[in-house]
């Protein structure tokens, strides 16, 4: 996720990257003019923003700082963030705080089913902060949090973007086993990088993780996520689509990285407009469903529109297979 609009000041006694406070200065390159978004402010987001508080919510539009809140919270569309604000990872494109999280709060559950029936959302993301402070990686409380979903707003379809559930066996299958529509889990980068931006993760664990999903259920569309421009060669990132696809992973998406402060991996380079649209043109070609791919896609953006596409394009590819049989 990326920072252009960081509308989370830190407390002056607990900063927010204690990780990253030695490391030297990344230089913050101008952003082109496609990265440009208008400041958030309209009736819609700020009633938004009204439901997270009341309702004591974190969200990832808010601390990740992501570009669209203006746009998403206007239609109401807010991404929670469940298992607190504190990540026990410290990945080098993230905005997110690091450090020892606070125990789990076991009302959090009944608060998120409140307030996505009072936000009225037809589709719902669910995303959290990797804790690997617990046994179960927060598998139990993911499976939670759906079901509450599921007993306050029964016709909401759940999309789960998760953490890799590294080194937690039995987490994974106590998500699916929850039954969320989507399950989203973000690569993030190619794995020539994953040492320096994505350090405490594995890429081919991940991998593994969305495979899975799909032998545990052939019927759970799954979805995946990169960012773009953070020196990435292209050959690599093909190869990154076969992967996914050997995975059978149903949805990619793909966004530009922006840096979120100096401390931050710096941006090795602006993917302009028209090579998003290449990438997007090659992984259709290679048999996702559905692919978003524009130097503004992040994984939770448009999810609702998106969840319709890929059951649509689902029905295509049944239909097609049964006319080529018969
Ligand atoms: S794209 Fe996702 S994280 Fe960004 S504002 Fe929209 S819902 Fe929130």
């Amino acid at each position: 996720m990326t920072t252009i609009l960081d509308t989370r000041a830190p407390a002056a006694d607990r900063p927010r990257h204690p990780e990253k406070a030695n490391r030297p200065d990344a230089p913050l390159l101008r952003k082109p003019d496609w990265l440009r978004v208008k400041a958030p402010g309209s009736a819609g987001y700020l009633e938004t923003r009204n439901i997270v508080r009341e309702h004591g919510l974190t969200t990832v539009c808010e601390e990740a700082g992501c570009p669209n809140i203006g746009e998403c919270w206007q239609k109401r569309h807010a991404t929670m963030m469940i298992m607190g604000d504190t990540c026990t990872r410290a990945c080098a494109f993230c905005n997110v705080r690091t450090g020892l999280p606070l125990p789990l709060d076991a009302n959090e559950p009944r608060r998120v089913g409140d307030a996505v029936a009072k936000l009225g959302l037809e589709h719902v993301v669910i995303t959290s902060v990797d804790r690997d402070d617990l046994a179960d990686g927060g598998a139990g409380h993911f499976a939670a949090v759906i079901q509450a979903i599921r007993a306050a707003c029964p016709a909401t379809t759940i999309e789960v973007l998760t953490p890799d559930f590294l080194r937690k066996d039995g987490a994974l299958e106590q998500v699916v086993g929850a039954r969320p529509d989507v399950f989203n889990h973000n690569l993030e980068t190619v794995p020539s990088l994953y040492l320096t931006i994505r350090p405490g993760a594995r890429y081919f664990h991940s991998l593994r993780l969305l495979q899975r999903v799909k032998e545990l259920d052939r019927t759970m569309f799954t979805k995946s996520g990169i960012m773009l421009g953070l020196g990435e060669e292209r050959n690599e990132v093909l190869q990154l689509m076969d992967d996914l696809r050997t995975a059978e992973v149903d949805f990619l998406t793909i966004g530009q990285y922006l840096q979120p402060s100096r401390k931050h991996a710096a941006v090795a380079r602006f993917v302009p407009p028209d090579e998003f649209g290449s990438y997007a043109r090659i992984a259709s070609a290679k048999g996702f469903l559905l692919v978003s791919s524009s130097p503004l896609t992040r994984s939770s953006h448009h999810a609702g529109e998106d969840f319709a596409k890929l059951k649509a394009a689902r029905q295509a590819v049944t239909a097609s297979e049964r006319a080529t049989r018969s």
